[in-house]
């Protein structure tokens, strides 16, 4: 049985006072989740997040790492330096980094693999665009990205992953996938995961993302093969989190 997880993706959102109220109103009402349960945050706000959360039921991440370990990188962040600050998650190949920043199939899983060297727990997206998916092309897109990580990975290294499935047309448009949609995807990624390394395909999370609210969490996360969510929007409002949360 797969314990589900609910993890936050902040983005570029937050300040140092926002944070904190934040934070504080997870903690007064999280109780004990059933399900595991982080943010992943922008990387000067690691400390706070260590200050507020070591201790309690939250992790913490980040949102994006460097390839490289060290050096003349101006800009960017190793896994190392989120080690540093007990990051226990990265978010990579997001779609936004994908589309803003050109992040290939090939850099995801380079990063995936820096990420787990670095001893970080990578949350691994895919998605397909709205074309895409009206294109019928949703599957071997999909398929693409995560072939093309799990090529990359040692056999023993499937397990140490975590994938997001996320529909970039639904990403912050209030537009959900259906939880059949969303199931049929996730059930294709799950056959690729076993095609690598079966045993690890029945541990790793899948998660949906995608305008995950609490009003349509309950519903998503009843289907077999989604593990839990990456929540953007919701996961800045305290109470919005706390009843996927609960929903989880
Ligand atoms: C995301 O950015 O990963 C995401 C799922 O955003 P939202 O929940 O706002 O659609």
């Amino acid at each position: 049985m797969r314990r589900k997880l609910i993890a936050g993706n902040w983005k570029m959102n937050g300040s140092l006072a926002a944070n904190a109220a934040l934070l504080n109103g997870i903690k007064a009402d999280l109780g004990q989740p059933a399900c595991a349960v982080a943010v992943c945050v922008p990387a000067p706000y690691f400390a706070q997040c260590k200050a507020a959360l070591a201790g309690t039921s939250v992790a913490w991440g980040g949102q994006d790492l460097s390839v490289h370990e060290s050096g003349a990188y101006t800009g960017e962040v190793s896994g190392a330096m989120l080690r540093d600050f007990e990051c226990t998650y990265v978010v990579v190949g997001h779609s936004e980094r994908r589309t803003y920043h050109g992040e290939s199939n090939e850099l995801v899983a380079q990063k995936t693999g820096s990420a787990i060297k670095a001893g970080l727990t990578p949350i691994v997206c895919v998605g397909e665009s709205l074309a895409e998916r009206e294109a019928g092309q949703t599957e071997a897109v999909v398929g693409a990205q995560i072939d093309t990580v799990l090529a990359a990975l040692d056999v023993d290294d499937v397990a140490r992953i975590v994938v997001a499935y996320e529909p970039v047309w639904a990403i912050g448009t209030g537009k959900t996938a259906t939880p059949e949609m969303a199931q049929d995807v996730h059930a294709m990624l799950r056959a690729k995961l076993a095609s690598r390394n079966a045993a690890a395909a029945e541990s790793v999370q899948i998660l949906y993302g995608g305008s995950m609210k609490p009003d349509n969490a309950r519903e998503l996360l009843a289907m077999p093969d989604i593990d839990g969510g990456l929540i953007g929007g919701a996961s800045l409002k305290a109470a919005d989190f706390l009843a996927i949360i609960k929903a989880a």
